[in-house]
């Protein structure tokens, strides 16, 4: 056991740059093919000693979020607890959400890999990393991704990852819509746009993602970026085509649906620039809000902050 009595660890939302869906597999899944970006949008996960497991919701986000033993933050500290056969250590998460839910950003495991951590430090287990990798894994596809962060290539379902170096800053701008899109939903209106269609006609492509990011050269990137379950998100909710049009208006190098949506991401020339698209987005009034974020930046990390938080 550690001596720590609290443990705030800050966690960022993701974006997929690239998402390439293969077929379905027999365990219901599809494999898939994505280059993931790490963006500082955080969420907050806070670990205190105490008896049993508790959890509290607070923040911007936190609204119709349900804070018992289904939230993945609990989960995830269930499932360590139970992996390093400690069924008796308890703690009291408080999640602070600022990532906006159902909404493609991958908040949800952004919480479970936090949460994953501030129990690993809590509990003074010093879990070696493949094994918060595995439990990560069996958390959800985005969890391991959200432990690591910055830019990497995921297979499978996502949670087999390959760091992608890149020395450039990608200034990204979020638009959120004013509902969720839940991802089962968009996976099989895919799938029945597919069996509509006779096969996969997308063109998701990873490997110039992959290259253009090396090169840190924006003007590829943007050219590159695509998204297979894009489609699928537009057939469920059609106003995104509206946030889209107002992104690229606004001056963005590209945009598209982020992940299985509904928020919708823009890729920028610079900093300025992503600042002046997310004002002009959310004056269009297509989306509930829009922000500036910063890609590739570190994934589930401790961080230091005043004790109110
Ligand atoms: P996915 O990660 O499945 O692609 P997403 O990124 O669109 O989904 P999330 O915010 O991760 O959306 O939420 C997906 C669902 O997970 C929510 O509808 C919610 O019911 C459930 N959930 C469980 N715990 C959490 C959590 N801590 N934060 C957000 N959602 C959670």
């Amino acid at each position: 056991m550690s001596d720590q009595q609290r443990i705030t660890v800050r966690v960022p939302a993701k974006i997929n740059i690239s998402l390439a869906i293969g077929p379905l597999r027999a365990d219901g899944f599809h494999e898939l093919t994505t280059v993931f970006q790490a963006v500082d949008l955080y969420d907050v996960v806070t670990a205190e000693r105490a008896e049993g497991i508790s959890l509290a919701l607070q923040g911007p986000e936190a609204t119709g979020l349900v804070a018992d033993d289904t939230n993945l933050a609990w989960r995830a500290a269930a499932l360590l607890a139970e992996a390093a056969d400690r069924s008796r250590i308890g703690v009291a998460l408080r999640v602070s959400k600022f990532i906006p839910v159902a909404a493609g950003l991958a908040g949800g495991s952004a919480d479970a890999a936090a949460a994953l951590l501030a129990c690993d430090l809590l509990w003074g287990l010093g879990t070696p990393r493949a094994e918060l990798d595995a439990l990560a894994a069996r958390l959800g596809s985005d969890v391991t991704f959200a432990l690591h962060g910055h830019t990497a290539l995921g297979t499978g379902r996502g949670e087999h990852l390959s760091p992608i170096s890149t020395a450039a800053e990608f200034h990204w701008v979020l638009a959120v819509a004013g509902r969720g899109l839940s991802t089962p939903s968009v996976y099989r209106e895919l799938d029945r746009q597919r069996e509509a269609s006779g096969g996969p006609a997308d063109g998701a492509a990873p490997d110039r993602v992959v290259a253009a990011l090396q090169a840190g050269d924006c003007t590829a990137l943007a050219d590159a970026m695509g998204n297979d379950l894009q489609s699928a998100a537009l057939a469920l909710a059609p106003e995104l085509a509206r946030t889209l049009e107002a992104g690229v208006s606004a001056g963005a190098l590209a945009g598209m649906v982020a992940g299985s949506g509904p928020t919708c991401v823009f890729l920028a020339r610079d900093r300025a620039t992503a600042q002046s698209i997310a004002r002009d987005i959310q004056a269009s009034g297509t989306c509930r809000f829009a922000v500036a974020v910063l890609g590739n930046v570190a994934g589930a990390r401790p961080a230091t902050l005043p004790a109110d938080q």
